[in-house]
């Protein structure tokens, strides 16, 4: 069994080896380590070898390792899952970047309110619903701009981008080639909005060949995860 450091050096090397076959620089490209259902301490050897970027998908566990692990306070916090509106504020207090925005309701808890601090900014990917399963989180791909409008009208919201999970039964590069084109059409009402987080284990090389700039990998660099608890 290789060891966590020699997962991550070799997701490393395929990163760089997708990135080259892309044209692309590996300057572009930001590696969340997904760390959901694993304990703090993995965080912590993760840290160790050097990253800074972590994502986690429930709102109770993020906020425990993340109060755990504050002396870490190079770390940027990903949250990455479903999002309940009544849990946005305090996800905003320790997540720096939310993958999952896909909601006028959640656009609106997550914005900076009176009494707020003034310069606070949460950073925020708005994600897309590839699936014809309204259960999923995203929004609808035709539902982008009206959703992408509220987003940039916010006060203490910045629109990095699009976030989407390729949906299974699909060749995972034609779903990013879909998010690409949505990317193309928020870059047309807000050309900052420039991001595309997209890639997992299983398919981060042609996230990388459609333009993804935020890769989340979990299991291919964590090993498998425990059971939820
Ligand atoms: C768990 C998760 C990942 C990472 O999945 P792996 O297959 O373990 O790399 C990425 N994105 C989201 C939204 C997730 O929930």
């Amino acid at each position: 069994m290789p060891d966590l450091a020699e997962r991550l050096a070799a997701v490393r090397a395929e990163i760089a080896d997708a990135a080259r076959a892309a044209g692309r620089s590996e300057n572009e490209l930001t590696t969340i380590v997904v760390t959901k259902f694993h304990p703090a301490g993995l965080v912590r050897e993760l840290h160790a070898l050097g990253v800074r970027n972590v994502g986690e998908n429930r709102h109770q566990e993020a906020m425990a390792k993340a109060s755990e692990l504050a002396e870490l306070d190079d770390l940027t916090w990903h949250f990455i899952g479903q999002l309940q509106s009544n849990k946005a504020r305090q996800v905003r207090r320790y997540s720096h970047i939310v993958h999952s925005v896909d909601r006028p309701a959640l656009v609106e808890a997550l914005a900076r309110r009176d009494g707020d601090p003034a310069g606070e900014v949460t950073e925020v990917f708005l994600q897309l619903n590839l699936t014809d399963d309204p259960e999923r989180g995203g929004v609808a791909p035709d539902r982008l701009e009206p959703l992408a409008e509220r987003a940039l009208a916010a006060p203490g919201l910045r629109v990095l981008g699009v976030m989407a999970v390729a949906p299974l039964g699909e060749e995972p590069r034609a779903a990013f080639a879909r998010v690409r084109e949505a990317s193309d059409r928020l870059r047309s009402l807000a050309p900052e909005a420039r991001a595309i987080s997209a890639g997992m284990s299983g398919d981060f090389r042609e996230a990388i060949l459609e333009g993804a700039t935020h890769l989340r990998i979990g299991t291919a660099i964590t090993g498998s995860r425990p059971a939820p608890r």
